[in-house]
């Protein structure tokens, strides 16, 4: 809708539109996106749509812990408990700050540095060993 919204002339008509604006979760694939096909592909004892729709990268990590650096990663910079089905834009700065460490991981590129807004001191220590291991360098772009 919203990219819809530059084309609209009339500003009142606009105006009433953004301000009218709700978004409902879909109860049918409740917000996953998933097709009927999540409901009956199972991850150990759950459905692909259930583990979609509520699991968390703990859950993830729970399948198998060793298989993916990232989710290593996300868990060191305490995003276990991110929900799976998560949209990136509705998680906070610093979340997606720490993600953003979490995924460069998976992919290493030898000598890059990456430029983060992490705020959280703890984390910013993590991010910047776990970044070190794989080659790459942490500059924040935060001030303490
Ligand atoms: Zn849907």
């Amino acid at each position: 809708m919203y990219l819809s919204l530059g084309k609209i002339k009339d500003r009142a008509l606009k105006e009433s539109l953004k301000s009218n604006f709700r978004q409902i979760v879909c109860s049918k694939c409740r917000g996953t996106g998933a097709g009927w096909e999540a409901d009956v592909a199972m991850i150990g004892r759950r459905s692909v749509h259930g583990f979609l729709a509520t699991g968390t990268l703990r859950d993830v990590l729970g399948i198998n812990e060793r298989s993916n650096v990232s989710l290593l990663a996300a868990k060191k910079l305490g995003l276990s408990g991110v929900k799976v089905s998560a949209r990136i834009g509705d998680l906070s700065s610093e979340v997606q700050n720490r993600l953003l460490v979490a995924a460069v991981v998976g992919e290493p590129l030898h000598e890059v540095s990456i430029i983060s807004g992490i705020s959280d001191a703890r984390s910013k220590r993590i991010a910047a060993g776990i970044l070190s291991k794989n080659g790459m360098h942490f500059l924040s772009d935060t001030k303490k």
